[in-house]
């Protein structure tokens, strides 16, 4: 398979031709077509699979579609990740994926002034990554607003629950609109993944990889 089969808008082809992205990873072949049908995944898979840009690709892509629409200002997508190594990360790789788009993704974490972070959230950011405890924080203090998010993805669900997050990640997703997509990622797939996938997914499609 290559990115043309997928069906991806301009700005995105020319981003992943300036990031050197010449072949879709396995995990992205398969998980893209799924989440821009709009369904819910549960996907086995490492780092260093590629599941970064298999989860953001898509979402960048419905973000643009809809913006061409027209839509409020805010928040559409969420990703939780364990650590703020990881939502650093995350957060570039959606921004170099997005270059040739108003889209932008922002990272918030502990350990960062809350206050640098309310000011950065009020330039106009579609996508947030942050850690479940930061961003509970700012959900508290209304300055992440939940109301408009269409995308949800735990990020290393696994590691998520090895550094007790249960119940954030619950507190987070009982928050969300009703009406989303949510996706999940996980190295393994121990019983209280797949029991978050039973509370909080709706019928999602699996996808497996092994890293090579
Ligand atoms: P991840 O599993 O998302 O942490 O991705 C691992 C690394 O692979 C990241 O540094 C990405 O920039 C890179 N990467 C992701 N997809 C591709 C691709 N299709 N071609 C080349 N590199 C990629």
């Amino acid at each position: 398979m290559t990115f043309e089969d997928l069906d991806l808008i301009e700005p995105i082809c020319k981003a992943l031709v300036q990031e050197g992205y010449t072949t879709p990873t396995p995990i992205q072949s398969e998980a893209i077509p799924i989440v821009s049908q709009g369904y819910d995944l549960l996907g086995c898979a490492q780092t260093g699979t590629g599941k970064t840009a298999a989860f953001s690709i898509p979402i960048i892509q419905r973000l643009y579609l809809q913006k061409k629409k027209g839509y409020k200002r805010g928040i559409k997508a969420l990703i939780l990740t364990p650590t703020r190594e990881l939502a650093i990360q995350s957060a570039e790789e959606i921004n170099h994926l997005a270059q040739y788009l108003p889209i932008h993704a922002l990272p918030i974490y502990g350990g960062q002034e809350i206050g640098r972070q309310i000011r950065s959230l009020k330039d106009g950011v579609q996508v947030i990554i942050g850690t479940p405890g930061r961003v509970m924080d700012h959900m508290r203090r209304k300055t992440v607003k939940m109301d408009q998010i269409h995308t949800v993805v735990l990020d290393e669900a696994d590691e998520m629950l090895n550094m007790g997050f249960l119940e954030d990640m619950e507190t987070i997703l009982s928050a969300l609109p009703e009406e989303r997509q949510t996706l999940m990622f996980s190295a393994t797939m121990p019983q209280a993944i797949q029991r978050i996938a039973a509370n909080f997914q709706k019928d999602p499609q699996i996808v497996r990889v092994v890293k090579k």
